[in-house]
This record gives structure tokens, C-alpha cells and sequence, in this order.
């Protein structure tokens, strides 16, 4: 346990010389540098922690002995103290080094201490044997602001950067956890990510073996890799938010709110994986059970809900909702900053807030998004904001959705037209040749798999052409494949193989049954009343039936079939015949 009544000595003669203050989630810490007579005092504190500070200082060293005091930035935390330090330091060739943009302000306390821009003198400090080096972090959190790197002890003096907000403080950082702390530091005090960055990136160059903030813990070695990539990629300049509340961890939960929401709708294309996964992060920030979505797809309806019983319940309200934003009779919606949102109460005492989704594209609604949001008596600025901020990428995921809700149905229809043939509903001859190689290779391991192969062709269909034209043949061919499709059991494949030729692969354990079947549907054909299209001409067809041999190929097997049609024909038509 370290006693923070006590001075600690983080590093070779670097100590830690701040004043604990109990209950404070933002604690403040002085550092020092002992080094004899030239010793360096960092950000020497405020008013609130001197006295505890001074008796640190006196303990490790005497107060003459300071010789040089750096000011990261102008801040009263670390500034308070300067005029206290100024009386009791009894030499007169102290020096306060810190930027020209802080000793601007400075200049205010009034001081007789000497300033010394480090900008102006090199960005280093040399004390006698021992050297510190200054490294610009513009607005971090100030346009002036710098760190102090000790190279010696490998030590980054890092002023605000990575600093904490930590209910549970530690000297040290213990683990991870901290990180937590971090964030909402960054998060709400940082100016941008991009600034941040810029900072780190300069800070990265330089060894470090413990960073010493001037907030939160100070961080050792094993934590400084991860540290310095948590915060790269922290989202900062949450005040930006900010309409009434300064509640930082309110303002960060919201901002984790859109960031998660940006990460799924990055992380996942089904459109259910992607409104299930915000439930969750919407569940995290404001315990909300559900989510349902309205889309106008070119006038097609379509409701999305996460909440089954509470499926139909909100529809007709929806419905009415979005044909108001469409016609843009929008009194019942409240305008907020250039958007409008629609606030519901239900019996439970919960709220509903309804956002417009839009289609940047078409420059048009395409529906709306309802989030349930209990226990919320009133919806804050801030968290309207934040809602209408994450219905940006919602609405670009319905786009999505729309998209490939669209696609599929062109597969589909693609999909038909490639497997049916458009006059007769059958088989195509591709969709056969993707379909019956499975027949064959289950025959060819199984003996008992056996099936037969069906070739019909109408008789003299010529003349049914000539005599009454194309489109009339036309009409007798689908007559024709509508009395196969219904002769065909389950599990047959009837395919409409040339112009009037067509086969039926059919399932069946011997020629006999086959032939029986095939002559079934020549009689059907017989009999079938195609007066209405020819008159008192009937139609009949000739079919040719064999069996498929284990290891012969479609093609040859189609030929055979092929060359019994023809024998079938040979012999008078209008009949079966097997081999
Ligand atoms: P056979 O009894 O020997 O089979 O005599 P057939 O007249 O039926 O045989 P042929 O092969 O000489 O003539 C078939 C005709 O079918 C020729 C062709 O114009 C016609 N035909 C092929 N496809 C279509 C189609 O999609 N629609 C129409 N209307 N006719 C077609
Ligand atoms: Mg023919
Ligand atoms: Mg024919």
C-alpha cells in the first residue's frame, strides 16, 4: 500500500509530490525532479493542494533547491500555487518554463519570477547534469500545450494526455480498467480525434518506460503500448454534443451509443444480425427493449420488430406517422436542429421516439425507425441528438435492405426463367443437365435407384402449324405440357427437351410400370379436348421408354431413348414402345 500522506519516488529522483484529495475524481499531481540545487518542479499545483505539496517537497528536498518550475499550461490546478511558491522560494534566479500562449495569461498573476517560452529556447531544459526535453501537444487541451520528457529515466511528464477521470484511484495504474477512466477524460476534454493523434504520434517517437499525467494514475510499462492505441482510437470532442447537459458520463454513453451503432452497421450485412445487434447496444445505453422499423419499398409495406407480442400493436400508428411525414403535415412531430422526430407515450408510462429514415440518394423517406426508450420522463436535447445522429446509418442499412430485398427477388425470377421454360412450365434442358447427373451418380452407387427415361413428341405438329399457325401450335404445346406436368408424380423431372420433343425422367423399379405410365399419359394427350384450338383434329403423341443402365451417360441414354421414339414413329405413331 503506498501512503499517499507521503512523497513517492515514481523513478531514480523523480517523485511524485501531490496532495491526494479524498472524494475527488479528478485529482491533480505535482511532480518533482530532485537534482540538487537545479531541481524541476512540474505543474507546482493550486491553492487547494500546496500545503500538502510544500510538505512533500521538504521532505525529498529543500524549497531553495528549486530552481526551475514548468508550467504545462495555465490551468489553476497547476498555476494556483505559483504566487504561494513565489514567496517562500528564497532565490532569486527561478525560472517558469512554459509557452508563450500560457505565459500570456500568466503575466495575470502578477509574478516577479522570470518566464522562459520553450518554444524560444529549444524545447529543452538543461540543469546542470541532467536534461529534460519539451515536446509540443498543441491542444492538448490548449494551443500551448507541451509535455516534458525525461530521457534519462525514460519518463513522459504528459500534462493532460492520458490523464483519468477514476472514482477507485490508484497512484499506479493496476490493469486495464483504466483505460475506462481514460476515456471519459478524452472523450469529453479533447478537442478531435485527429489532434489527438497528431499529439501521440509525436510522443510515440521518444522511449518511454512510465508516463506521469498530470490527472488520473500514472501509467507503467506493460500498460503504455495499449494505452497509447486505446486512445488513438478514442472519439473525442464529445462537447461538441452538447446542447444543455455537461454530463460527461451522460455525453460519452451517448457517444459510445453511435459509435457501437456505426461498428455494427460496419460489422454485419444481414439486415436482422444488424437491427438485433443495436437492441443490444440500445438495451446498454437506455434499457430499451425494443425496436421496430417501418419501410416503404416503392409502396410495398414491409415492419421489422425485434419484439414479437408487440408485433402489430404500433403498426397502424406507424402507417399513419410516415404518410404525415410524406405529405408533409408534420404538426404532430417536434422539429429538432434540422430533423423532426415523433415522441409517444404508451400505457406502461414508457416513451417511443419515431425518426424518419431517409434515402440520401432518392432524396426521399423510405420509412421510419421507433425506438422504446422506458423510464425516460423527459427526452434530454443531447439524447435526441444522439438518436437522429444514429438513424443516419440505420437508414443507410434499410437502403440496404431494400437493395438486396430487390436483388433476390431478381435472382428468383432469374432463377425460374433459367429452370422453367416459359410456355409449357416445364424443365428446362438446363435445369436438367444441373439435375439428372445427381440421378445418375445415385444409380450408379445403387442398384436399386433405377429410373426411366420418357421421350414424347407430338405427332405431325408440322401440320398443326401450318394449318393454323404458330401461335395456335404454341397453345397446343402448353396443353400439351400441362397434361404431362399433371400425368408427372412427385420426384419426376419433366422436361421440355426441343421444339415438341420433351422427356420425363421418372423414378421407377421396372420397364413394365414405366411403359404403363408412359402409355397413361399418351391416352391422356389422346383423349384431351383440343377442339378449340384445331377443331375436330386430335393430338396424339409417340413415346419412346428405356431404362437408365448403371454407368451410362445422359447423352447416350437419351439417344437410345431417342431412337425408340423413332421406331415408335416408324411404326404408325401414337404409341409406346419400350426397350
Ligand atoms: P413427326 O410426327 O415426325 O414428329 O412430325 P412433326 O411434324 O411433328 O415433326 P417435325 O420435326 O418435322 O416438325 C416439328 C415442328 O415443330 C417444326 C417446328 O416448326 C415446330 N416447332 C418447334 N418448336 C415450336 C414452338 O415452340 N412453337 C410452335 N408453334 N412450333 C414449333
Ligand atoms: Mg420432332
Ligand atoms: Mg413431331
Amino acid at each position: 500500500m503506498i501512503d499517499y500522506n507521503k512523497a513517492v519516488e515514481i523513478a531514480d529522483r523523480v517523485w511524485w509530490v501531490g496532495s491526494y484529495l479524498k472524494d475527488d475524481i479528478f485529482q491533480c499531481h505535482v511532480y518533482l525532479i530532485e537534482n540538487g540545487d537545479q531541481s524541476i518542479l512540474i505543474d507546482p499545483g493550486s491553492v487547494l493542494t500546496f500545503k500538502e505539496t510544500l510538505k512533500k517537497i521538504k521532505s525529498v528536498t529543500t524549497l531553495e533547491n528549486i530552481k526551475y518550475i514548468v508550467c504545462h499550461h495555465q490551468d489553476p490546478d497547476i498555476t494556483g500555487a505559483l504566487p504561494l511558491f513565489e514567496k517562500l522560494i528564497k532565490r532569486d534566479d527561478v525560472v517558469i518554463y512554459t509557452h508563450a500562449r500560457a505565459i500570456n495569461l500568466l503575466k495575470h498573476l502578477g509574478l516577479k519570477t522570470p518566464f522562459k517560452c520553450v518554444e524560444a529556447n529549444g524545447w529543452v531544459l538543461v540543469a546542470g547534469s541532467r536534461k529534460v526535453e519539451f515536446i509540443f501537444t498543441p491542444y492538448m487541451h490548449f494551443p500551448g500545450a507541451f509535455c516534458t520528457y525525461d530521457r534519462d529515466n525514460q519518463i513522459l511528464f504528459s500534462s493532460d494526455i492520458f490523464g483519468g477521470f477514476s472514482k477507485n484511484w490508484s497512484l499506479f495504474a493496476r490493469d486495464e480498467s483504466y483505460f475506462e477512466d481514460m476515456r471519459l477524460f478524452h472523450e469529453h476534454y479533447m478537442p478531435s480525434r485527429d489532434i489527438v493523434v497528431h499529439a501521440l504520434n509525436r510522443v510515440e517517437t521518444y522511449p518511454i518506460k512510465l508516463i506521469a499525467p498530470q490527472h488520473g494514475s500514472i501509467i507503467p510499462e506493460n500498460l503504455i503500448k495499449g494505452t497509447f492505441n486505446y486512445i488513438k482510437n478514442l472519439e473525442c470532442g464529445l462537447y461538441l454534443m452538447t446542447h444543455t447537459s455537461t454530463d460527461i458520463k451522460k455525453l460519452s454513453n451517448l457517444h459510445k451509443l453511435l459509435k457501437d451503432f456505426l461498428e455494427v452497421l460496419t460489422s454485419y450485412t444481414e439486415f436482422k444480425d444488424i437491427i438485433s445487434m443495436c437492441l443490444v447496444k440500445l438495451n446498454e445505453a437506455f434499457k430499451s427493449s425494443m425496436m421496430k422499423f417501418y419501410i416503404d419499398d416503392n409502396g410495398l409495406k414491409l415492419f421489422y420488430t425485434t419484439d414479437s407480442s408487440h408485433r402489430d400493436s404500433l403498426q397502424p400508428l406507424l402507417n399513419t406517422l410516415f404518410d404525415q411525414l410524406k405529405s408533409g403535415k408534420v404538426t404532430n412531430w417536434i422539429k429538432h436542429d434540422s430533423s423532426y422526430l415523433y415522441i409517444g407515450d404508451n400505457l406502461e408510462l414508457t416513451k417511443y421516439v419515431v425518426l424518419p429514415l431517409y434515402d440520401n440518394e432518392k432524396c426521399q423517406n423510405i420509412g421510419l425507425a421507433l425506438f422504446y426508450i422506458p423510464f425516460l420522463n423527459e427526452i434530454d436535447n443531447e439524447t435526441k441528438s444522439t438518436l437522429i445522429e444514429i438513424s443516419k446509418p440505420l437508414s443507410v442499412a434499410i437502403e440496404r435492405e431494400i437493395l438486396f430485398r430487390s436483388l433476390d427477388n431478381e435472382r428468383e425470377k432469374f432463377y425460374i426463367q433459367s429452370t422453367k421454360d416459359p410456355l409449357t412450365g416445364l424443365f428446362t434442358r438446363y435445369y436438367m443437365r444441373q439435375t439428372v447427373v445427381k440421378l445418375l451418380s445415385i444409380h450408379n452407387r445403387n442398384e436399386s435407384a433405377s429410373f426411366a427415361i420418357m421421350m414424347l413428341d407430338i405427332d405431325f405438329f408440322k401440320k398443326i402449324n401450318d394449318n393454323f399457325g404458330h401461335s395456335v401450335g404454341d397453345l397446343v404445346l402448353k396443353k400439351v405440357g400441362k397434361v404431362i406436368i399433371e400425368e408427372c408424380r412427385i420426384g419426376d423431372i419433366p422436361v421440355r427437351f426441343g421444339g415438341e420433343e420433351f422427356l420425363i425422367f421418372a423414378e421407377s423399379s421396372s420397364l413394365k410400370q414405366a411403359c404403363a405410365a408412359a402409355q397413361r399419359i399418351r391416352a391422356r394427350i389422346e383423349e384431351s379436348d383440343f377442339s378449340k384450338l384445331i377443331g375436330d383434329n386430335n393430338v396424339t403423341v409417340s413415346i419412346g421408354v428405356v431404362f437408365h443402365k448403371q454407368e451410362e451417360s445422359l447423352d447416350h441414354v437419351i439417344e437410345r431413348a431417342d431412337s425408340v421414339l423413332y421406331k415408335a414413329k416408324k411404326q404408325g405413331r401414337n404409341r409406346v414402345l419400350c426397350d
